[in-house]
């Protein structure tokens, strides 16, 4: 037996040794996902020598941000890695819930319809829509909603969605990832199958993607096969874990175009939001990405095939494609949660000490309880682990800037579930 490197970050040998009988199985799929990475990498690399991006770049502007070559540049760079025609990323989208609603107002009027033909969408997007009634959200400004829910085996309902586009229909906005729900995350296959169905019943419609999650997880993105806009946070996989603050939609020229007049204001657009001092950032943790975000897929991997291992229910389970970052795994208890939350938290480089507590979050319904011991406040492509207490009690653990991190985190959760008696090894 190899000797418990880990044993000075309170794992014992029973969950180390578990542990690495687990890790020794994994090595093909490891090498998968290291082949995602590479293409990805060199995606970006390509964009970012194609648009010239130099030192000036990296520097950033104030006041008005007219001019900001670093700004327009990186545009420019997250166009071409998206294969979009246009794409608005910025600090002042202060995170993919901004982000999915700027996309979403700017693109909708008084009488359209959006719809969601995946079933509800991500928790936070219910007051932006107005499903949970919240001053200012589409309902509020006469925009209807209209959802389909996913087959009992979930699949989509072509029938059903075939009978929800109507005349109204303006937007169809579609989920990449599960969120926090135990349905399977999409692959952008699947997705694009959904976006030419739709688009032959309604060819005028605009189809947006919420994409959090989901970037580099595999070569291709929702854009690269019919969507008008792919939106997300850079506190998530396009950040790499050194963007700061910030989200991207990147599209086609007529959507953009409507989002930087309703970020900014109608006339001002793109010309204006000075990138102050987070360009360098933003280059560079997009730079990393495709890694950071391989490092994060095989800690999830490696999540699901541990407990999976021990009985426990895993989407996805330990040997299906991925197309998201998250694990989901049913603990079926409350206890059981605050234990693996604990476990996560143990292992951060940052507030290690404290102990992780269910409680109310804005945009949310019932309690969440969060381990993130992040560089970044609450972001989550860092080692994190989070959920509603609610049934199934499923935790949804993501991230992991390295992978040897991920899987330090993954031992915890485990130690600590070990310790209160929550499993047996
Ligand atoms: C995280 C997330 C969001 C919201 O992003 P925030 O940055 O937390 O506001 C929306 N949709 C999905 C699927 C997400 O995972």
């Amino acid at each position: 037996m190899t000797p418990n490197l880990f044993r000075g970050l309170g794992i014992s040998d029973e969950v180390a040794s578990y542990s690495e009988k687990i890790l020794s199985g994994l090595k093909e799929r490891f090498a998968s996902v290291d082949a995602v990475a590479e293409f990805n990498q060199a995606k970006v690399l390509a964009a970012m020598q194609k648009n010239r991006v130099d030192a000036a770049c990296l520097t950033g502007t104030t006041g008005y941000g007219h001019d900001d070559k670093g700004r327009d540049t990186l545009e420019r760079v997250y166009a071409d890695v998206f294969h979009t025609e246009a794409a608005l990323v910025r600090p002042h989208l202060t995170c993919g819930t901004h982000a999915l609603a700027v996309a979403l107002s700017a693109n909708l009027l008084p009488g359209d319809e959006l719809l969601s033909p995946v079933g509800k969408p991500y928790d936070t997007l219910e007051e932006v829509i107005g499903i949970r009634p919240s001053p200012c959200s589409l309902a509020e400004m006469g925009v209807s909603y209209r959802q389909v829910d996913l087959l009992p085996d979930g699949t989509f309902d072509y029938d059903g969605i075939a009978a929800a586009i109507s005349e109204k229909t303006k937007l169809v906005t579609i989920q990449r990832s599960k969120g926090y729900q135990m349905r399977p995350t999409f692959s952008v296959k699947q997705i694009g199958d959904l976006i030419a169905f739709i688009k032959e019943k309604k060819p005028g419609l605009t189809v947006m993607v919420d994409n959090c999650y989901g970037e580099f997880t595999e070569t291709i993105e929702p854009s690269d096969v019919g969507a008008d806009m792919v939106v997300g946070s850079l506190i998530k996989n396009p950040g790499g874990g050194l963007a700061p603050i910030g989200g991207y939609i990147a599209g086609t020229n007529a959507c953009v175009q409507r989002c930087h007049y309703r970020l900014t204001a109608p006339g001002v657009g793109q010309d204006v939001g000075a990138s102050v001092s987070v360009m360098r950032d933003l280059y560079q943790g997009f730079f990393l990405s495709p890694t950071v975000a391989a490092s994060a897929l095989k800690g999830a991997i490696f999540a699901a095939n541990l407990y999976e291992s021990l009985g426990f229910r895993v989407v996805p389970d330990s040997t299906e494609s991925r197309h998201d970052i998250i694990q989901s795994i049913e603990l079926g208890s409350p206890e059981a949660m605050v234990a693996f939350a604990e476990g996560i938290q143990a292992a951060a480089p940052v507030d290690s000490y404290v102990a992780p507590v269910p409680s109310p979050i804005p945009g949310y319904a019932d309690d969440v309880i969060m381990a993130a011991g992040s560089f970044v406040q609450g972001s989550s492509i860092e080692l994190s682990a989070d959920g509603p207490i609610r049934e199934p009690y499923a935790i949804y653990f993501q991230g992991g800037l390295t992978f040897p991190h991920a899987k330090i985190g993954v031992m915890l959760s485990l130690q600590k579930l070990y310790e209160k008696g929550l499993v047996t090894l």
